[in-house]
């Protein structure tokens, strides 16, 4: 039997709306990143057994001692990205199951997302083939080096929290473009950047919980 046929398929409408209800009530007030995590079936992208679970304002294990983002925390920085503009052409560092990339494929056509886990980055495909979501490049790499190939991006989110700033990033930015990163080893917080002419411009925000950005592959 489809996972979607199954009693967890029939009561995710519902509890879907209530999430959307609890990020509103959270503070989230964009409605094009609203409706995209709407857009998002949650339970498919976690371990059957946690499914129950998956609409709750938790981050849930993917295994390999990571985690799937809390959808509160997914909405909000996806908000901080879009504020008054398109994401365009957008990279995602940490790809994880492939969540995150596909709530960003319902907001933009060009995604690219890298993970450095390949068992995880293969449960990403999977995931994101079967709710047909074709419009996230998923590579295997270490994304503290970017993805030279394919930059320059408009916008660059990490879903993993770096201890200092990854240049290569930086230099893989588009003018006017923006990335976003939790930054910091114990206390971590959210850091915006946004490139322009004369510089980058930084803007720290609240504080996080992240697994860390690591080096080279496994
Ligand atoms: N975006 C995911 C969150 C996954 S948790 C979601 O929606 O569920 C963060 C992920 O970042 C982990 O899968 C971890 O393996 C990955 N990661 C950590 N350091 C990385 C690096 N240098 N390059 C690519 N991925 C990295």
């Amino acid at each position: 039997m489809s996972r979607v046929a199954s009693g967890v398929g029939m009561t995710s409408q519902r509890t879907r709306n209530r999430m959307i209800e609890r990020l509103r009530e959270q503070g989230i007030r964009n409605e094009r990143v609203l409706s995209a995590i709407a857009g998002v079936p949650r339970h498919l992208f976690v371990e059957e057994a946690l499914a129950s679970r998956a609409y709750e304002d938790t981050a849930l294990p993917l295994g390999f001692s990571q985690t799937i983002s809390q959808p509160y925390i997914v909405a909000k920085m996806i908000e901080l990205l879009l504020n008054g503009r398109e994401l365009g052409k957008t990279l995602e560092i940490g790809a994880g199951c492939g969540y995150q990339s596909a709530v960003l494929a319902h907001l933009t056509k060009d995604v690219y997302a890298v993970e450095r886990i390949e068992p995880l980055l293969a449960k990403a495909k999977l995931n994101l083939r079967a709710i047909q979501q074709f419009n996230v490049r998923l590579k295997y790499a270490d994304g503290q080096l970017g993805l030279p190939e394919a930059a320059p991006f408009d916008t660059i989110i990490l879903a993993a929290a770096a201890s200092s700033i990854p240049q290569a990033l930086l230099q893989q930015l588009a003018l006017g473009g923006k990335m976003l990163l939790p930054l910091g080893t114990g206390e971590q917080k959210l850091l915006l950047i946004e490139r322009q002419a004369e510089g980058f411009i930084e803007t720290r925000l609240e504080g996080v919980r992240f697994v860390p950005l690591l080096s080279g592959l496994e």
